[in-house]
């Protein structure tokens, strides 16, 4: 399978890994959109947020975890930060692999674009 993040998980291909443990990666968007902004992925390949099963639960909580432990890190915990997930065309989905975006570091607008 040709995907981009699960190659960036198994290290085929380089970026700059910030946190990783046996089911999750995170690391550096190639084209950050605010001081922080951070992927955070499963290792598994999972295509979008309408493929997650009841089995996937503890998965997405450690999803969560691991965005607030580097949102903390990063010292934009109390500050704000953003997660966000896109699922498909409209949403802007470019990448079909499930990924969390951790954005921080300025301030957010709202509603987003
Ligand atoms: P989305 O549009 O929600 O699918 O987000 C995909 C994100 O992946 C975008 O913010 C891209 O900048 C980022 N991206 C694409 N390729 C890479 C890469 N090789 N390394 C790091 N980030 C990437």
């Amino acid at each position: 399978m040709d995907c981009i993040f699960c190659r960036i998980a198994k290290k085929e291909i380089p970026s700059k890994i910030v946190y990783e443990d046996d089911v999750a990666v995170a690391f550096e968007d190639v084209n950050p959109q605010a001081p922080t902004h951070v992927l955070v992925i499963p290792r598994r390949h999972i295509p979008t947020i309408l493929d997650l099963t009841q089995e996937d639960d503890a998965l997405v909580g450690q999803l969560y975890r691991i965005a607030g432990k580097l949102a903390r890190q990063r010292g934009i915990g109390d500050r704000g930060f953003r997660l966000v997930a896109n699922c498909n065309r409209e949403a802007g989905q470019t990448v079909f692999h499930l990924h969390l975006h951790l954005i921080g570091g300025r301030p957010m607008h709202w509603p987003p674009g």
